[in-house]
Order: structure tokens, then C-alpha cells, then sequence
């Protein structure tokens, strides 16, 4: 459900999909570092663009809050051309002051980003977990995701290029 807080509790229920994931595809809000938005500003941007809900399947808040967005058993709305096999996460931020892409994951996104990534790269038949940069001439997620993957361990998943 769209608002609901991803806990140690009720992630089993809250990941359970039939569907086929092979991808992540990590991203960002492309909001000012310092400021919150939450899942409801965000469905409320994307129904602006005529997509039905929000897009992104979670949302990593700035205090480490993991919160739902589109339910996983639907396609996601985030990465054009890969939306089918993914899911996608995006993290509240990616803009400094200026407006110019800038990693501004806090400390508590950081490390939510890693367990989301860890636990749902394992439960699912995950073969590659990558930024939206990857599949369009974006900035986002505003911080090099192959240099993240193997400073977490997780190698294994970067882009075969
Ligand atoms: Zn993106």
C-alpha cells in the first residue's frame, strides 16, 4: 500500500511478487539536498504526468525510512524501456543547492539503501542492479553506482559493459 513503512515485520509480505525481477534500477527524487518530500508528493508529480500512481516501487526517506510507492506486483512507472523486469528505489534528494546533481544520500539513507538493495537482490533472481543513468542520458541517481556496488560488496551486480 502506497504510505505504508517497509519494518523488519512486514517486508516478507510487502516484497511478495509472482512477478520476474532481473533488475534494480536505482534513483533519485532530483530534490534539493536538505528537503523532505514523501511518497504522496511524489504519486502526486507523476499522476501530473499522467502515469497512473507513482512510479517508483520504494522510497528511501531522508531519516532512513523505507517507504512503499507502487505495490512490487505491478510494473513500475521509472526507467523507460525497463520497467518490466525491475524494481525500482528512489532516495529523497540528488540536487545540491544550485540544482546540480550531487549525492546527498544522509547517512541513514545510506544504510538503508544497502539493506533494501542486500535483501531484495537476494530474494529475487536479481542479475544487475544499476542507476537510471545507465538507461537514459540522466544524472540520476546523482552518485556512481558501480563504484557503490563494489565499495558494498555487491560487484557481482554491475553492469556487464
Ligand atoms: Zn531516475
Amino acid at each position: 500500500m502506497i504510505g505504508e513503512i517497509l519494518t523488519d515485520e512486514n517486508i516478507e509480505q510487502l516484497t511478495d511478487t509472482k512477478r520476474k525481477i532481473t533488475d534494480i534500477i536505482i534513483h533519485c527524487s532530483a530534490t534539493k539536498e536538505g528537503k523532505d518530500y514523501s511518497v504522496f508528493d511524489i504519486d502526486k508529480w507523476h499522476k501530473a504526468r499522467k502515469f497512473k500512481c507513482i512510479g517508483y516501487h520504494f522510497v528511501i526517506y531522508r531519516n532512513g525510512q523505507i517507504v512503499c510507492g507502487r505495490p512490487i506486483s505491478e510494473i513500475g512507472a521509472h526507467t523507460t524501456g525497463h520497467n518490466t523486469g525491475s524494481i525500482g528505489i528512489c532516495y529523497i534528494g540528488g540536487l545540491d543547492e544550485n540544482g546540480d546533481p550531487k549525492d546527498t544520500k544522509t547517512y541513514q539513507q545510506e544504510n538503508a539503501l544497502i539493506n533494501l538493495v542486500k535483501y531484495l537482490a537476494k530474494k529475487f533472481n536479481v542479475k544487475r542492479i544499476t542507476g537510471h543513468y545507465n538507461w537514459a542520458a540522466k544524472a540520476c541517481p546523482c552518485f556512481d553506482v558501480e563504484q557503490w556496488l563494489d565499495d558494498i560488496n555487491l560487484s557481482k551486480y554491475k553492469i556487464k559493459k
